[in-house]
């Protein structure tokens, strides 16, 4: 057993007092145990910067009662590979029902129309698109879509003579699909008043992919998703960063083609996806992770995410901010 297993067994005993006698394998039991321990409370943000080992197994039960919640879920998946194309891999079913039973609390798609084209099918995918969406057709957003009787349409492009895509194994496994899926519940959100994607933070759009990627690869064991979450990649920023890279500016206050992303894109790419998928961990730790849909249909209606966040979590974003800042900076320092 190394260091980290056994601080973390410590904490975890710590925590369940009364489960621990089971807790003695860590694993499949402790990842049981979390999940059905009703020892578990809701906490509040102030509670989470005091002690911020309260958040993981907040996360990880809320998202295993989520998967195993007895509402039933009739979400269809279609695929229609292009005559030139090819499936690459065996896992796209899987990864559909697991993001569908993970965000179950929204609307979920009767039927999800998932169109396959390795390169060379492009105009094929394009032309059905267009065609499934209709009046829906965004060509902002091409990729993504809901079309008008309500089933949703999503492009997979896959290019077979890219090497290096060959090489990830989250191509075959799946993890690539669970994060364009949870992009696809995120436009079938927004599509209700068909809004582009740029209205709600870059970062809360790849932070809850990547965190139902990291859940979906995973999701049979507890410890090994603590250990993804061990916040290396986020450890290089200062709370003063964080606060600044967070800030939330709504359409009507910016000028020209500046949209709510201006401050996300002024630096690298791969910071949406770590700082993000932290920030989302502790929005699921709150309100569980359907929250994290609930805030793009709810953005529909108010055009401000600051507001909307305020409808979902019970303050505005603007005031969360600071304490998720110093949260994301402890997650790194623990
Ligand atoms: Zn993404």
């Amino acid at each position: 057993m190394n260091i980290f297993n056994y601080i973390n067994r410590l904490f975890l005993s710590a925590l369940f007092v009364g489960i621990t006698t089971s807790v003695s394998v860590l694993g499949l039991q402790n990842q049981e145990a979390i999940a059905s321990s009703h020892k578990l409370q809701d906490r509040t943000l102030k509670q989470m910067v005091k002690n911020v080992d309260l958040i993981y197994p907040l996360v990880w039960q809320k998202t295993y009662s989520a998967v195993n919640s007895p509402k039933p879920n009739n979400s269809k998946l279609k695929i229609e590979v292009g005559p030139k194309s090819k499936i690459y891999s065996k896992n796209i079913r899987k990864a559909f029902t697991l993001t569908m039973k993970v965000f179950n609390e929204v609307e979920l798609p009767p039927i999800t129309l998932f169109l396959i084209s390795n390169g060379d099918d492009e105009e094929w995918a394009n032309k059905r698109y267009q065609e499934l969406l209709g009046k829906n057709f965004n060509p902002e957003n091409i990729g993504y879509g809901r079309s008008p009787n309500g089933n949703a349409v999503q492009i997979k492009r896959f290019d077979p003579s890219n090497k290096e895509l060959l090489k990830d194994p989250n191509v075959p496994n799946g993890g690539t699909d669970a994060h364009g899926f949870t992009h696809l519940l995120q436009e079938y959100q927004l599509g209700v008043g068909n809004e582009t994607f740029q209205g709600v933070p870059r970062w809360i759009l790849e932070g809850s992919a990547d965190f139902m990627q990291i859940y979906y690869l995973k999701r049979n064991n507890y410890t090994y998703w603590l250990l993804n979450r061990q916040g290396q990649d986020i450890k290089q920023h200062s709370i003063k960063f964080l606060n600044e890279y967070l800030t939330y500016v709504p359409f009507k206050e910016l000028s020209g083609a500046q949209t709510p992303w201006y401050i996300t894109n002024k630096y690298p790419d791969q910071w949406a996806y770590s700082i993000g998928s932290y920030v989302c961990d502790i929005l699921v730790a709150l309100e569980g992770p359907s929250s994290l849909m609930q805030i793009y249909r709810d953005y529909v209606d108010t055009k401000n995410f600051d507001k909307s966040f305020e409808n979902i979590y019970g303050m505005t974003w603007s005031e969360a901010k600071p304490y998720i800042a110093e949260i994301l900076y402890k997650l790194a320092r623990r």
